[in-house]
C-alpha cells in the first residue's frame, strides 16, 4: 500500500519511501517535563501514534522505530521546581509519570524509546565539537554558538530568509553573539542550576541541540520522519536541521518534515502562555479519554482545530454509536479483513474525517447485518479499523459504563442490584414494583434494555 504524506520542506504531498523497509524511523519532539500536559500538548501525540500506528500496519509492527525524546533539562523546570520547593529531578519525575499517564488515557502507544536529554549530554557535548571543527559554531564567554552565516541555505525549512527571521524570532541580542540570529548550542549554569562539565565550563545545553543529538543516536544520521507541532518549524526545526547537517558532511537529515496545526480554544492557539488551556489531566476527569481521542481525529491533522465541549460530546455519541453496534454482536467471533477499510483514507496523509466517516459506514453495515457470515466479517472490519486509529479497544459494557470522576449517583453494583430487584419483582408479577425501580435507575441517568440476553444498560448522555 502506498502511502502519502505532506512534507513541510516541499511544501507538497509525497510517496513515502522508507530509507529501509525492515526499520522505519520517525522522531517527534517530545515535551518539557515540568507541569501538566494541556489537550493542544496532545495534538502532536495522538497525530504522530496515528502515524505509527500506520506504518505499524503497513510495514509490521517490529519494523518501526518512534522515538520521543523528553526535555528534562530547561529554564521552565528550573523556575518549576524553585516555585514546588522539590529538586529537579522530582519535578521532571513527577510531570514525566502524569504525561505518560495522560497519553496513555488517550490511547497512544509508548513510543519505542522515550529518550531522556540529560542522559546524552555526552553526545551534545561531542556533536558541538563537531561543529566548531567544522566552523560551524564558536565559543564565547562560557557560551557556544551556532554560526548562521555559516550555513549557505538555513532557512530552508521553514522557507525564510535572514531578515524575516531576525523580526520574527524576537532573537536576543547579546554580547557573545558575532550575529543576532546565531542560536545556542551550550549556555553556562548559574549557581544552582543543573550543569555539566564541559570543555567550555560548566553549564548546560540548548534545546536544539538535544534533539540533534538524540536523534542521531538513536536513529543514526538520516532518517525518515521528523514531526512536532507547527510552531517548532521555526526556530526549532531549522535550527535542529542546520545543526545535524553541518555536523554530518551535509548527509540528508531528514526525509520528511510533518507537522500538526494548532489547537485552539475561544479563536486563539491554547497555551500556557496565553492561559487558555484545558489538561488532558482535568478534562480526563469529565470524559472519557477515547471520546477526546476521537475528537482530536475529528480535524485534519494540518487544519486547525477549534476545541469545545460540543465537540468531544458529539465525539462521544460517535463512540456510543460504534460500540452500540459492537455490543450487539459480543457472542460472535469476529473476522478480520485482509483489507483494514480505514487505511484507504488513513494513507492519504492522515485523512481522519473520512477515516471517521468509514468507521459510520462500518457500524451502519453492522447493524444491518443479518447473518452470521455478515455480522462476523462486519465486526471484523470495524474493530480492525478501530484499531488502526486507537479506537473501539475497550469491552462495549465498560463503556457504557463510564462515568464522570467524582460523579453522584449510583455506582455499578446498585445499578446491578436494582436491576435485579426489578427482575425478580416481574417474575413476581409486581409490576407496580419493577416500574418503580426502573423509575429510580432511569432518575438516576441510567437507561434499561430489555433483550434477548437479559437486561442491558447505559449510563445517560454526558
Ligand atoms: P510545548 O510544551 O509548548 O513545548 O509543546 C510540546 C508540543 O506540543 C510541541 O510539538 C508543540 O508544537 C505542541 N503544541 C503546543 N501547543 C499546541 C497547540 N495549542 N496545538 C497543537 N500543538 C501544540
Ligand atoms: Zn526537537
Amino acid at each position: 500500500m502506498s502511502l502519502a504524506l505532506y512534507n513541510t520542506a516541499t511544501r507538497r504531498k509525497e510517496d513515502f519511501r522508507p530509507i529501509d523497509p525492515s526499520k522505519i524511523r520517525m522522531y517527534v519532539c517530545g515535551p518539557t517535563v515540568y507541569s501538566y500536559a494541556h489537550i493542544g500538548n496532545a495534538r502532536p501525540v495522538i497525530v504522530f501514534d496515528l502515524l505509527f500506528r500506520v506504518l505499524r500496519e503497513i510495514y509490521g509492527a517490529d519494523q518501526v522505530v518512534y522515538a520521543r525524546n523528553i526535555t528534562d533539562v530547561d529554564d521552565k523546570i528550573i523556575a518549576a521546581a524553585a516555585q514546588s520547593g522539590e529538586t529537579i529531578g522530582q519535578v521532571t519525575e513527577r510531570t514525566g509519570v502524569q504525561y505518560d499517564q495522560d497519553m496513555a488515557a488517550v490511547g497512544a502507544l509508548p513510543p519505542t524509546l522515550t529518550p531522556r536529554a540529560t542522559e546524552h549530554i555526552d553526545e551534545m557535548v561531542r556533536m558541538i565539537e563537531t561543529l566548531i571543527r567544522t566552523g560551524n559554531a564558536y565559543a564565547a564567554e562560557g557560551h557556544v554558538l551556532f554560526s548562521v552565516a555559516s550555513m549557505p541555505d538555513y532557512g530552508a525549512l521553514s522557507g525564510r530568509n535572514l531578515d524575516d527571521m531576525i523580526a520574527g524570532a524576537r532573537v536576543e541580542v547579546a554580547p557573545y553573539k558575532q550575529a543576532p540570529a546565531d542560536f545556542v548550542l551550550w549556555k553556562p549554569a548559574k549557581d544552582g542550576e543543573p550543569g555539566w562539565d564541559s570543555p567550555w565550563g560548566r553549564g548546560r545545553p540548548g534545546w536544539h541541540i538535544e534533539c540533534s543529538a538524540m536523534a542521531e543516536t538513536h536513529l543514526g544520521e538520516t532518517f525518515d520522519i521528523h514531526g512536532g507541532g507547527v510552531d517548532l518549524i521555526f526556530p526549532h526545526h531549522e535550527n535542529e536541521r542546520a545543526q545535524s547537517l553541518c555536523a554530518h558532511g551535509g548527509r540528508p537529515f531528514v526525509n520528511i518534515w510533518m507537522h500538526n496545526a494548532f489547537l485552539d480554544l475561544g479563536g486563539e492557539k491554547m497555551s500556557k502562555s496565553l492561559g487558555n488551556i484545558e489538561t488532558v489531566h482535568e478534562l480526563l476527569k469529565r470524559f472519557p479519554g477515547e471520546a477526546l481521542r476521537y475528537a482530536m481525529l475529528s480535524a485534519h491533522y494540518r487544519e486547525p482545530l477549534d476545541w469545545n465541549d460540543e465537540r468531544v460530546r458529539e465525539a462521544k455519541g460517535a463512540l456510543d454509536r460504534f460500540y452500540g453496534a459492537l455490543r450487539a454482536v459480543t457472542d460472535i467471533e469476529p473476522e478480520y479483513p485482509y483489507d483494514v477499510p480505514v487505511m484507504a483514507p488513513l494513507a492519504d496523509d492522515l485523512n481522519t474525517p473520512q477515516a471517521q466517516a468509514v468507521l459510520h459506514e462500518l457500524a451502519t453495515e453492522l447493524n444491518k447485518a443479518k447473518t452470521l457470515g455478515a455480522k462476523a466479517a462486519a465486526k471484523g472490519a470495524l474493530l480492525a479499523s478501530g484499531e488502526v486509529m486507537g479506537l473501539l479497544a475497550e469491552d462495549p459494557e465498560a463503556w457504557f459504563r463510564w462515568r464522570p470522576a467524582g460523579a453522584s449517583g449510583l455506582d455499578d453494583a446498585e445499578v446491578e442490584r436494582l436491576i435485579a430487584a426489578r427482575i425478580d419483582a416481574r417474575i413476581a408479577r409486581d409490576f407496580a414494583e419493577a416500574d418503580r425501580l426502573r423509575k429510580t435507575l432511569t432518575d438516576a441517568g441510567i437507561s434499561l434494555e430489555d433483550g434477548p440476553n437479559g437486561t442491558i444498560w447505559r449510563r445517560a448522555e454526558i
